[in-house]
């Protein structure tokens, strides 16, 4: 018999930088493939799960800004660029066999559905992946607080941030030599020693909905499922 879940419906954050791999810019269909077909494993045994895709692999509208662009107007792009992220996703989970809707906070219906909660829950009981494109569609936020208000919304039961390191350090791991991997985490403790986990809004909103947190290395595969069957991956963050 196969091992339990100890999950039912997820909410997997991704950067844009994820989807890089080794390219400096834009997606590595590879890297891409994989992720999609991680998801699609554990869909099929059961759990539900919606993604949230950031933008960072192809416009930051900070980064914009500090170039000379309207802020606004960078946070219009990188909105726009999370969206061409969240199709590619939608292709590459579909070339697999699976099911995806692209759901946009801004409207853009000739492209994709717009987010409605109650249809992307309906999307996610079919067993089709939900993806939540354009952050929350207002300027000034990142995919990160689209991703905590989005899990929140769907009622999942855990936020799952996908990254690069194997967790949360009490430094750059890569700079700081004996850095240390916390196994786990308070809320308050990654808002009061200011770690780089998640930004605040979106630590804060995880901890007034009691939302667990996990940040993992989403380069190992199978990690997707290992957490889903309970293993203590990454670095946990609740209460
Ligand atoms: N963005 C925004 N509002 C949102 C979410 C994102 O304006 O609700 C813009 C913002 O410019 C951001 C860009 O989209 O820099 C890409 O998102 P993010 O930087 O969070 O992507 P990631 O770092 O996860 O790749």
């Amino acid at each position: 018999m196969s091992t339990p879940l100890n999950h039912r419906r997820i909410l997997l954050k991704l950067s844009g930088e994820a989807l890089m791999g080794s390219e400096d810019y834009g997606i590595d269909p590879k890297v891409i493939g994989r992720l999609a077909k991680e998801i699609l494993e554990v869909i099929d045994a059961g759990v539900q799960v919606g993604v949230v895709i950031g933008g960072g692999n192809i416009f930051r509208g900070a980064g914009l800004a500090a170039s000379g662009m309207d802020r606004v107007t960078g946070d219009h792009m990188g909105m726009l660029a999370t969206v061409m992220n969240a199709l590619a996703m939608q292709d590459a989970i579909e070339k697999l066999g699976g099911e995806a809707r692209t759901m946009s906070a801004i409207k853009i219906n000739e492209v994709c559905e717009d987010f409605i909660r109650r249809r992307a829950i309906r999307h996610l009981e079919k067993g089709r992946v939900a993806l939540f494109a354009a952050g929350i569609g207002n300027p000034f936020f990142t995919t990160d607080s689209a991703a905590a208000l989005r899990a929140v919304e769907i009622g999942a039961d855990l936020l799952l941030k996908a990254t690069k390191v194997d967790g949360v350090y009490s430094a750059d791991p890569k700079r700081v030599p004996d850095a240390t991997r916390y196994e786990h985490l308070s809320y308050n403790q990654v808002i009061e020693r200011r770690l780089e986990v998640m930004d605040t809004a979106a630590i804060a909103l995880c901890r007034e909905n009691k939302l667990p947190l996990r940040i993992y290395d989403m380069t190992q595969p199978g990690n997707l499922m290992k957490i889903m069957r309970g293993e203590a991956v990454g670095t946990l963050v609740d209460a």
